[in-house]
């Protein structure tokens, strides 16, 4: 039996894609192995790693500029490698802080980088993200950071920052695939997949080519953009099980319509979640309408001592991971591109009950 699963991460996949999985599990189309067997040399496996490059490609229109790697260390690797291979030692670089994963982003850059904090959402509390057009990036900047989506705190930057001539480099582990997105406004986006791509093992970086090349000599192998590119993201064994089953759902994702589509079931699940909120006294949600997450919803109820009996009750109904993050409590349902509206909607009955019982 499956449960609706509101995990942050990793997080529900489409059940046909784990299907599929199970059904092509011990002999993949007829080669006699699981793709976990496979060499990473073989035809097979390099079609499938090509397939799954392709199927990306396709999905964001990444512009031929654009290299796209498949490697490991999640996004908390990138958070060093984006200045290790973009800056030489000495050099600035601007983030912007909008929750906790820019923090993080930003105490591992200053361990090469100096870094402008350009805008601090401390004030609202991070419920909030930069006005549109307010950054002011200093031009020793080598790139621009933010988090598009902020996981843990629920907020989703609307707009796309412009830093001119600056490259934007962001973290789009949690919207990734969400709806479309103009890639070329973009020097790097990363993205951790056991958000919205796949299971955990694999970081997905697109890479504007011209901003290759820039690696410091001590960047360890295994982050180097450039020399990975050369080796087809295979300079070492990738996680290839991982890579495969990201292949699987962008697959799913097509099937479903592409982004456009997914972009409007995620719009609806959203609406619908935060409409229960915002007509109940019961329920909140902080933060500011225009940078609600469509991915992640935190939200509260009125007494903290309610939280607990909350997440039970959810669970024994089939609603698993409702729990908010360690760091925060409360609650949060991340509703990613494989949560059916069905599972919002069982969601939101749920939470009209429960208040009707508690409130
Ligand atoms: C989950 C997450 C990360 C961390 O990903 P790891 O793969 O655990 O390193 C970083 N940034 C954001 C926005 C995330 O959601």
């Amino acid at each position: 039996m499956r449960v609706y699963n509101f995990s942050a991460g990793p997080a529900t996949m489409p059940l046909e894609v784990l299907e599929r999985a199970q059904a092509e599990l011990i002999d993949w189309r007829g080669s006699g192995m699981s793709v976990m067997e496979m060499s990473h040399r073989s035809k097979e496996f390099v079609t499938v790693a090509a397939q799954a490059e392709a199927r990306l490609r396709a999905l964001l229109a990444v512009p031929e500029e654009y290299a796209v790697l498949f490697l490991q260390g999640g996004a908390t690797g990138q958070f060093a490698g984006v200045p290790l291979n973009l800056t030489a030692p000495g050099a600035a670089a601007a983030y912007v802080n909008t929750g906790s994963w820019s923090a993080k982003a930003i105490d591992e850059a200053r361990k090469y980088v100096d870094v402008h904090v350009v805008a601090d959402e401390k004030d609202s509390n991070y419920t909030t993200v930069p006005a549109e057009g307010s950054l002011e990036v200093p031009g020793d900047a080598a790139y621009l950071h933010l988090t598009l989506n902020e996981t843990i705190g629920g907020v989703e930057f609307p707009y796309l920052p412009d830093a001119g001539e600056i490259p934007l480099v962001t973290d789009a582990s949690s919207t990734m695939l969400s709806r479309p997105v103009d890639v070329s406004r973009f020097g790097v986006i990363y993205a951790g997949a056991q958000k919205n791509l796949g299971p955990s093992g694999l970081v997905v970086i697109i890479v504007r080519r011209d901003l290759m090349g820039r690696a410091r000599p001590e960047v360890p192998a295994a982050m180097d953009w450039t020399a990975m590119a050369e080796a087809d993201s295979m300079l070492n064994t990738p996680p290839t099980l991982a890579w495969y089953l990201v292949g699987l759902v962008l697959e799913w994702v097509e099937e479903q319509g592409g982004l456009t589509a997914m972009a409007e079931r995620n719009r609806a699940k959203a609406e619908l979640i935060y409409g229960t909120i915002d007509r109940s006294d019961f329920y909140s949600n902080p933060v500011q309408p225009a940078a609600r997450s469509w991915m992640n919803v935190p939200f509260l109820v009125p007494d903290p001592a309610l939280e607990k009996p909350f997440v039970a009750a959810a669970e024994a109904a089939g609603l698993s991971g409702l729990g908010g993050h360690r760091s925060v409590g409360g609650m949060r349902a991340s509703i990613y591109n494989a949560m059916p509206i069905e599972g919002v909607q069982a969601l939101v009955d749920f939470m009209t009950d429960f208040e009707k019982q508690n409130g």
